[in-house]
């Protein structure tokens, strides 16, 4: 029987802590990992500042507690991609009227639910050229959060023109000697007031019309090669570490035309947890691209287990 009270689509922190709080109140919850499962911290290394790990913690080590404390309790997890779902709960001979369940499809395989959890997260865009893949975590990061501690002193730059690229470049000044944002045009596209700081920022300067390409080193990143896309000149610039700033894509496709997307493709949250389709609920990234910490994720994934909770307990169940 596939019918389950409680679904999650997605485990990162987000998922996986709704899928502990949602198994600790006995709702047997199915969590779909995906095939590529555990979020964005399965690519970083140490992670220095979730709480209760004073020493730290390595980011994949981090998420296989997160599986093991949700299967503790009784959570199934499904290291499957979900590839289809409708939410739309009517069905032919209802007279149109809303019929539960939910559906939810991995491959041809159809899974049902009382309950939805919508957890998927959202992908760092990266510049995907030779080389970034080879030092990521070796120099190259996207999170200066939870990476800039590591510079302390180092000379960085950061590739991006929006205000995360500004939000980046000023965390790191408080480690690093030197920023240099390497923007691909002549202006950038953040916040007045975020530019405004930017360039007020003695320890940063800013290389316009440039993009990287190609990083070099041997065991961590040591230069890149630049290249200014007016004149053709190149350069090839010493540097101890190279954050990508150049924005996120929200997990979101198979959502399309089942929950209210903003512009950039993030699910719109009603209030706290809650989306347009009652019963289906939003926790983590792919809802906020303010934070996109693994701590305020996993304190939505909280949130949206107690509101399906209460969700379910209104004989919605
Ligand atoms: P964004 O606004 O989409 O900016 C991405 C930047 O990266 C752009 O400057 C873009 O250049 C550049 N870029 C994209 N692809 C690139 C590539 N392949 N190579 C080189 N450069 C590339 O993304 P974001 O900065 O992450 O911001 C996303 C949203 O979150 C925005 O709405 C932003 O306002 C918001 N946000 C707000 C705050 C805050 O309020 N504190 C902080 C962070 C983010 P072009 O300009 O040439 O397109």
């Amino acid at each position: 029987m596939n019918h389950h009270k409680l679904i999650i689509i997605g485990s990162g922190p987000a998922g996986l802590t709704a899928a502990i709080y949602a198994a600790r109140a006995e709702l047997k919850p199915l969590v779909f990992a995906g095939l590529t499962y555990g979020g964005q911290l399965m690519l970083t290394t140490e992670v220095e500042n979730y709480p209760g790990f004073h020493k730290g913690i390595l980011g994949p080590e981090l998420m296989q507690n997160f599986i093991t404390q949700a299967e503790r309790f009784g959570g199934e997890i499904k290291y499957e991609d979900v590839t289809k779902v409708d939410f739309s709960r009517l069905r032919q001979g209802f007279g149109g009227q809303a019929q539960k369940p939910f559906r939810v499809w991995s491959g041809n395989t159809e899974y049902t639910a009382d309950c939805v959890i919508v957890a998927t997260g959202a992908s760092t865009m990266w510049l995907n050229i030779p080389s970034e893949e080879k030092f990521r975590g070796k120099g190259i990061s996207s999170c200066a959060t939870c990476d800039g501690f590591f510079f302390k002193g180092k000379e960085l730059i950061v590739v991006g023109g929006g205000d995360s690229a500004m939000e980046e470049s000023l965390y790191l000044t408080k480690f690093a000697s030197k920023v240099t944002i390497v923007h691909r045009r002549n202006e950038f596209r953040a916040s007045k007031i975020m530019i405004a700081r930017v360039l007020d920022n003695p320890k940063i300067s800013v290389m316009w019309d440039t993009v990287v390409e190609e990083f070099f080193g041997d065991e961590k990143l040591k230069s890149a090669r630049l290249k200014n896309v007016k004149t053709n000149e190149v350069l090839e610039k010493p540097i101890d570490g190279a954050f990508i700033a150049i924005g996120h894509k929200p997990n979101t496709e198979i959502f399309s035309g089942q929950l209210n997307l903003d512009a950039k493709g993030y699910i719109v949250p009603v209030g706290d947890t809650k989306t347009n389709v009652e019963g289906v609920f939003v926790a983590g990234d792919v809802r906020d691209f303010r934070y996109r910490q693994a701590v305020t994720a996993a304190g939505m994934g909280c949130m949206a287990a107690m509101d399906a909770e209460k969700y379910l307990e209104m004989d919605h169940g």
